[in-house]
């Protein structure tokens, strides 16, 4: 039973792992945007865009099938798929980013991210939000303010408070760039410079900004007169979840020199990838070699192919935004009734649902969130929290979320928020 396998797992597996839930969730069964668990019990899943297609998408699973019986081996042999999904996946982005890169995990593509800024720029330095989320190697680890105190940043990184409109009102953005350019101002007096910008264009880990279209622009253009470049993290707002752009960046008119991309990519295969301005990368590439076993490897790019082409032929950018506009409105109309909501905002279906314990002062609830989160498990719902608090509701669903499932969201979260203000 669940608590026999629990005990298995911990005797076995490192601690640094956790488990969302009080109670964890024990998953067998994925379709569409529903999960359902060893007892049979049926689950909305609200929070995984990496199955962003919907778990088990039949096109992906055919690909990887088709092609992990046929051949699958490391990029050091020349094969087509490589090569006809780059074309296509290069059509997404401004004609200046022209080169492509792949790896397993977001991580990786950060992590090189980091490595190309500094070795294009001559800079070290490095700036990221002050909850910021961007991987689990040395490199992003210590970009990683989300980790905690146990976690030390690197010297040569800064970290600057997320834009929260929120809380700040329209002011976010110029106050954002206005602490940029003072971070700037300290790292060329600690002699690093600034090599790169590394931010996601929702800032999901800050607490799921959205922000206002054009938000970060200012910031990014300070960042280059300082000599840096930007990095647009888009391993969450990315491949058309945002509904209004391809790319999350273009949101915020960030014009990258690179951007790193992950977790939706092949639809639950690892795959990553990292796009560049094609001078940024060879000031890489031309000295270093760079080997990854299993990045690229023709299984991974059929699942990633099979993923672009669904999300292209099936239109989901669009759906995106139809569906996530229409969740975002009677997400809204929950805030009259429920004193605990703050404040909901998103692009797409990706949608901060911020609870507050007031409204004026704008305390956050993080205890009341995480009772928020169990009630909604119990009654079918799965999601998590984000933010330096805990207390904004990630709701992130797989693209295969319908208008039909926003009733059955809806009255979860109704009753939930009712059990908890009670
Ligand atoms: N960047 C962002 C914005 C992320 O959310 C994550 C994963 N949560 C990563 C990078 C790291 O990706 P991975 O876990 O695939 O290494």
């Amino acid at each position: 039973d669940l608590q026999r396998l629990i005990g298995r797992r911990q005797r076995v597996l490192g601690g640094a792992y956790r488990l969302f839930y009080r109670e964890p969730v024990h998953l067998v069964r994925g379709e569409g945007a529903r999960l359902w668990d060893a007892e049979g019990r049926e689950y909305i899943d609200m929070y995984n865009n990496v199955a962003s297609l919907g778990h088990c998408h039949p096109a992906v699973v055919a690909a990887v099938t088709e092609q992990m019986s046929r051949l699958n081996t490391h990029t050091r042999y020349v094969h087509e798929t490589i090569v006809d999904y780059t074309e296509r996946l290069l059509e997404t982005f401004p004609a200046h980013i022209d080169r492509a890169m792949y790896m397993c995990t977001g991580s990786e593509a950060n992590d090189l991210a980091i490595r190309v800024a500094r070795q294009y720029t001559g800079h070290r330095g490095i700036i990221v939000t002050a909850e910021a989320y961007h991987g689990t190697s040395d490199l992003t680890s210590g970009a990683s303010p989300a980790l905690g105190s146990g976690q030390p940043l690197a010297p040569e990184v800064r970290t600057v408070a997320a834009p929260d409109t929120y809380r700040e009102g329209d002011a976010a953005g110029a106050r954002f760039a206005a602490d940029v350019r003072a971070a700037i101002a300290d790292l060329d007096e600690h002699g690093y410079g600034v090599a790169g910008l590394l931010v996601d264009s929702i800032l999901s880990s800050d607490g799921v900004l959205p922000g206002p279209r054009g938000m970060l622009s200012d910031a990014a253009a300070a960042v280059r007169a300082g000599g840096g470049v930007v990095i647009a993290d888009e391993v969450q707002p990315g491949f058309g979840r945002t509904g209004e752009t391809f790319w999350g960046f273009d949101r915020h008119r960030l014009d990258p020199e690179i951007v790193t991309l992950g977790k939706p990519m092949g639809n639950g295969m690892p795959v990553s990838g990292l796009v560049a301005r094609g001078d940024v990368l060879a000031a890489f590439s031309d000295h270093l070699p760079y080997f990854n076993t299993f990045g690229g490897n023709p299984v991974s790019m059929a699942a990633a192919s099979a993923v672009l082409r669904t999300l292209q032929e099936e239109r989901l950018m669009q759906h995106s935004a139809r569906v996530g506009e229409e969740l975002l409105e009677r997400l809204s109309m929950l805030a009259l009734t429920h004193p605990l909501v703050g404040d909901v905002r998103g692009a797409g279906l990706f949608i901060g649902f911020e609870l507050v314990s007031d409204r004026d002062t704008k305390e956050p609830a993080t205890v009341a969130a995480l009772r928020v989160l169990e009630e909604l498990r119990r009654r079918g719902v799965l999601t998590s929290v984000a933010g330096p608090h805990g207390n904004v509701l990630k709701l992130r669903p797989p693209l295969a979320f319908q208008s039909s499932d926003i009733d059955p969201v809806i009255d979860a979260l109704d009753e939930a928020l009712s059990v908890v203000e009670h």
